[in-house]
């Protein structure tokens, strides 16, 4: 039952169908990945697939999770009506797992605060490029000014080159490293994703900070002691 898909739209491929008309042909497309785990993916649909009050492209989902294709509420018996519950929900683990599941657990406090640091030092050093932009941006009536007249009396200055090439070289930089900050925060917010699980059930904690997942003690998902 593993790796089951299934199609939702309104198409009548779709093994999940509905007639509502905000509902995309191919709206959307769910693989069941275990007992109780899903993943659900959006097929550029026109209304749009929500998990949890939020518009996803792909997303894990739950039977808990809250599911809504275009505006329809869809629950998990709707998507997977055969699967069977998780007949052991909370599973023995052997005490060699359970210590590491707890060692494994503690690390992750070092990659949750790592990754808010990591975060904050992308987006300084942005805003820091976007300040040096702005004050050119005003010096810049001035230079063409002065470059203008030293290009009256003097025809071609290297003044004037110099100070082109330098504003260039500013704005090409400034662009530059935003762009490359977007890419560092998607692949530092990728790696943590990944990094930030459940060590036994290997579910994303997603943003939930470590302190508080420390206080609960316990997976939400499967259940197993974390600390
Ligand atoms: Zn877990």
């Amino acid at each position: 039952m593993s790796n089951q898909v299934k199609f939702i739209g309104k198409g009548t491929d779709c093994q999940i169908r509905f007639t509502q008309s905000q509902v995309s042909t191919k709206h959307a497309k769910v693989t069941l990945t275990g007992y109780n785990t899903a993943i659900l993916e959006d097929l550029n649909s026109t209304n749009g697939t929500f998990v949890d009050g939020l518009r996803i492209g792909k997303a894990n989902i739950t039977p808990q999770s809250r599911i809504v294709i275009a505006n329809l509420p869809v629950s998990w018996e709707q998507l997977f009506p055969s699967a069977q519950p998780n007949p052991n929900p909370n599973p023995t683990i052997s005490p060699e797992e359970q210590a590491r599941v707890k060692a494994d657990f503690q690390q992750l406090q070092v990659v949750y605060e790592n990754y808010k640091i990591q975060q904050v030092k992308i987006n300084t050093s942005v805003t820091r490029k976007r300040g040096i932009v702005t004050v050119v941006a005003a010096l810049l009536p001035g230079i063409l000014i002065l470059g203008y007249n030293l290009l009256m009396s003097q025809e071609l200055n290297p003044m004037i080159i110099v100070s082109g090439v330098g504003i260039g070289g500013v704005f090409g930089g400034a662009i530059s490293s935003q762009i490359t900050a977007t890419e560092q925060i998607q692949q530092l917010t990728d790696d943590f994703n990944e990094q930030y699980a459940c060590p036994k059930c290997r579910r994303s904690f997603g943003n939930r900070p470590w302190k508080v997942i420390n206080n609960v003690g316990l997976c939400d998902f499967c259940k197993t002691k974390l600390v």
